[in-house]
């Protein structure tokens, strides 16, 4: 498990947790491989300020199973690491962790979503119970991740023709966009 903090104590009362390909920004199948490659949803940048501005930490868990296939150099990692932060920065939000996993399914390891690992790591870091934490993602093994976790799973199922992950099933909480997700789950304030 790869971990990246933004700071040892983060000051929020409350947390959402949520992936990152296919949220914020649009994935592709052969993965996100360079800065070039990353292409944020306006919507999700709008969500993550709304996030910031309402006083909800952000924390990203992410599997990069490029990396350990070989696809994903570990320079061009860093530079969309820190490409996403400070892209999300200029935009009025924050992130103050990410949590990422690199490694391929026949490594079984303990972090690959739908393992809930990385959801527990990123709870005690926040200092938070999964049961009142929401994670948003776009896949069925996000919800599947969420579910081991025991935690509440949101899922995004984007309806503009971007790439998406599967179906949704109807007894999901589905939403477009992660907009209308944090929007509906703390307020429409925006
Ligand atoms: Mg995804
Ligand atoms: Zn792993």
């Amino acid at each position: 498990m790869l971990v990246w903090l933004s700071s040892a104590r983060p000051q929020y009362g409350r947390f959402i947790l949520l992936d990152r390909d296919g949220v914020l920004n649009v994935n592709r199948p052969d993965y996100i491989k360079s800065l070039a490659e990353l292409n944020f949803y306006r919507d999700a940048l709008e969500a993550l300020a709304f996030l910031e501005r309402n006083g909800v930490g952000v924390i990203l868990v992410s599997n990069q199973s490029g990396i350990n296939r070989g696809l994903i150099e570990w320079e061009d990692f860093r530079e969309i690491h820190e490409g996403v932060i400070r892209r999300v920065e200029e935009c009025g939000g924050r992130i103050q962790a990410a949590f990422y996993c690199p490694h391929r399914p026949d490594e079984k390891c303990e972090c690959r979503k739908p393992a809930p690992a990385m959801i527990f790591a990123a709870c005690r870091f926040a200092g938070i119970a999964p049961a009142q934490t929401f994670f948003a993602g776009d896949s069925e093994s996000d919800m599947k991740a969420a579910e081991n976790a025991g935690c509440r799973g949101v899922r995004i199922c984007r309806t503009d023709g971007e790439v998406t992950t599967g179906l949704c099933a109807p007894e999901e909480p589905n939403f477009p966009t992660l907009l209308d997700a944090v929007s509906s789950i703390y307020g429409k304030g925006i």
